[in-house]
């Protein structure tokens, strides 16, 4: 049987650990070729070296999502490499816990650098490419943050907020091009990211808002992502896929 991604290729952020790890496997079961891009060397090369054992088609693009020229680079690999450029998965993200008034220039900047302008970038250099291919899907990883407020993690909650209205308006504008663009809204996921934080009193309150009782995997966030990049959502554009437990729903 023919894989639900068989013959295209994917390029994904943030793709070392996490979620995005989880994505490239779950890409690459169903039959793209995937370049993961990241700033972790080591883990990136390794997670491309574990895809390819298994059999699919990986490889490792060296990629910090606030470099213009290292956008620019990856695409340009991604196309040289497989061919072609159908799927972005704008996985990349840090977090953070302060509120507004705890938030220093310094944090604030970096988190809008990577978790905002990363985004953009990502969509700025993929979208010629996809063009080229005769169009794409395009997938930004925003979060519940993007949809509610928690009292914390102010620059995070921006940043999120951001991406989602990004994704529309992106969506608008591209549609002509028959490239799709869509945001995913995860609740929590336990990944290294909250993972030291799960039993802080701030994630805990959070946690107790998620009706489902648990939190999330990368598996379940990574199959909202694999339908949204795959062309069983070829009449989704502009939309929020909410993966969230429950969270946003109250
Ligand atoms: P993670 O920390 O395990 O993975 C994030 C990855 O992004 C890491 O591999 C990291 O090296 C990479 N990264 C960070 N800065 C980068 C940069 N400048 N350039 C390239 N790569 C960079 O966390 P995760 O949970 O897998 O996060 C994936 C996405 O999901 C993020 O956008 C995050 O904001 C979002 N998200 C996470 C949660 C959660 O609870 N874990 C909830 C909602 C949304």
């Amino acid at each position: 049987m023919a894989g639900r991604l068989e013959g295209k290729v994917a390029l994904i952020s943030g793709a070392a650990r996490g979620q995005g790890e989880v994505e490239g496997h779950l890409f690459a079961q169903e039959g793209a070729s995937v370049v993961l891009g990241d700033i972790l060397v080591e883990a990136g090369r390794k997670a491309a070296e574990k895809i390819q054992s298994q059999g699919g088609r990986a490889m490792f693009v060296s990629l910090d999502v606030t470099k213009e020229a290292d956008w620019q680079a990856a695409v340009e690999t991604t196309v040289r490499t497989y061919g072609k450029l159908d799927i972005l998965v704008n996985n990349a993200g840090i977090f953070h816990t302060e509120g507004v008034e705890a938030t220093s220039m310094e944090l604030w900047n970096r988190v809008i650098a990577v978790n905002q302008t990363g985004v953009w970038l990502g969509m700025k250099y993929a979208v010629p490419a996809m063009r080229n291919a005769g169009g794409g899907s395009i997938i930004n990883i925003s979060s519940g943050a993007g949809i509610i407020g928690t009292g914390m993690a102010a620059a995070y909650h921006a940043t999120k907020g951001a991406v989602r209205i990004l994704t529309k308006t992106a969506a608008v504008e591209y549609a002509k091009d028959r490239i799709r663009i869509n945001s995913v809204h995860p609740g929590v996921v336990d990944t290294e990211m909250v993972r030291s934080l799960l039993q802080s009193e701030g994630m805990q309150a959070i946690l107790a808002e998620h009706p489902l009782g648990r939190v999330g995997t990368s598996e379940d966030i990574a199959y909202g992502v694999l339908y949204l990049a795959s062309d069983e959502s070829s009449f989704m554009t502009g939309a929020e896929l909410v993966i969230d437990g429950g969270f946003t729903a109250h």
